[in-house]
């Protein structure tokens, strides 16, 4: 570790989330040290943080108040996670329909956020502060698995048009100084590619963080040109938000020389796990219980995969509890090589986003149009199909509310983005059926990408 990064990890960025009031540090060190104890340990702890949030969210959400009184039980008897069946499990829709009743009276520092981006369902919900300390804290964890830490110079390959607008002079110069920045992964043409290329090869970071879709299509568009950047000091890439596939993981690995680190979590579910150097994924499992349930909603059998189901205890200011993620897994209560006894997940199938290709050949990821659609209130849900480059068929799932006006909208958005002379359908639907492989599309494209000149 060189000096600027032991200055960042151990002064600056404590101060940094001092001053904006959040525990981050505290957590940290928790974590920093559960992580090594026993599982029977690790489940003791846990339960008593369990019991704790079901009592205190029956006594300060009202959404929890009513259930708890309606379904006839004692929160004081939700002890371990087998108990939590005694529970429905939530829903977007229910989120959706429910967010003024699930904010807690005692709320801390409550954040809007919005997301659905890659699920095809759109979400407005809240965190307060212990649970953004909590994530923080958990990421900065896992980083540090890797032999990397919070300072070392980083690149991320992320954001969306409108975050990056709305990106202010004190968060860059916070960037600056925590030596991460910023690629913009939406326009993924060629030129851009190469860009990103030389300005990776530039900067020498450490770390690279990203989507596993941009990060393989950036490998790609490297090897393609016979160029290696293994020897540019990277140390780990890290990638989250998609499902990572096997051929993603072997090109990343091969032209950036260095192993790719999986995470899995979502902005509405929290950091859920992240893999550790001998292959586990392990599960946050100090704040996060993980439920592997059937398309019926019952508990799986040990050691099959189903849909995973969240329970977050650090959401107490805005409660996600037996949260359906949408994404598939399997629990694992082996032990790994690492030493850590935390449980683990395989086998996870989470979203996956295609890129699209607007009528100029520009190829861009799927978000760029998820981000016309996620923070509409009138859509339930969506799915994207583009037909050909200039044809796109937007398949819709309407809210109340929905009119022409929102129509004509969104394809003026969506034509903004790929080109005035693509022709975007609106379909109403009453479901987005699931595709015949199970996987979850939610912008699937059939034009074939072409990355190489
Ligand atoms: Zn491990």
């Amino acid at each position: 570790m060189d000096l600027y990064t032991k200055f960042v990890s151990t002064a600056l960025f404590p101060l940094h989330e001092r001053i904006k009031g959040h525990s981050t540090l505290d957590r940290f060190r928790e974590l920093e040290k559960s992580q090594w104890a026993d599982r029977a340990d690790i489940e003791k702890f846990r339960n008593s943080r369990l019991q704790d949030f079901m009592v205190g969210i029956a006594r300060d959400v009202v959404f929890y108040s009513d259930l708890f009184r309606n379904i006839g039980v004692d929160p004081r008897n939700i002890q371990r996670p087998t108990d939590l069946a005694m529970l429905p499990l939530l829903d977007k829709a229910t989120v959706r329909a429910n967010v003024e009743k699930l904010k807690s009276r005692s709320a801390n520092g409550l954040a809007r956020y919005n997301t659905g981006g890659s699920s095809g369902e759109p979400l407005v919900f809240f965190i307060g502060e212990a649970r953004r300390s909590h994530d923080v804290a958990a990421k900065w964890r896992a980083t540090r698995w890797w032999g990397v830490d919070i300072g070392d110079p980083e690149v991320v390959v992320w954001g969306s048009p409108i975050e990056l607008s709305g990106q202010d002079r004190v968060r860059s110069l916070r960037d600056a100084l925590l030596r991460s920045r910023l690629l913009p992964a939406f326009d993924m043409s060629n030129p851009r590619l190469d860009k990103f290329i030389e300005k990776i090869l530039r900067w020498k970071p450490r770390m690279l963080f990203g989507y596993p879709s941009a990060l393989s299509l950036i490998a790609m568009r490297a090897e393609s040109k016979g160029m290696c950047l293994a020897d540019c000091g990277l140390r780990v890439v890290f990638c989250t938000s998609e499902r990572l596939y096997d051929h993603q993981r072997n090109l990343i690995q091969r032209v950036f020389g260095c192993p790719v680190a999986n995470g899995y979590g979502a902005r509405d579910a929290g950091f859920i796990a992240h893999e550790c150097p001998h292959g586990g994924m392990h599960i946050s499992a100090e704040d996060v219980i993980v439920e592997i349930v059937d398309k019926n909603g019952a508990i799986a059998p040990q050691g099959e995969s189903g849909e995973i189901v969240v329970t977050h205890l650090a959401t107490q200011d805005f409660p996600f509890v037996r949260y359906r993620t949408g994404d598939i897994g399997v629990l694992d209560h082996g032990y790994c090589g690492c030493g850590r006894q935390l449980p683990m997940l395989k086998n996870i199938e989470g979203r996956t986003t295609d890129f699209v290709t607007a009528s100029d050949g520009t190829v861009m990821h799927g978000l760029s149009l998820i981000y016309v659609l996620r923070d509409i209130v009138e859509i339930a849900s969506f799915k994207i199909v583009q037909e050909s480059t200039h044809r796109l068929v937007v398949k819709l799932v309407a809210n109340i509310g929905f009119n022409d006006s929102v129509g004509d909208k969104i394809r003026r958005e969506l034509q903004g983005r790929l080109g005035r002379d693509v022709v975007v359908e609106i379909e109403l639907v009453d479901m987005i059926a699931p595709e015949a492989s199970g996987k979850f599309r939610y912008v699937t494209s059939k034009v074939p990408l072409r990355c190489a000149d």
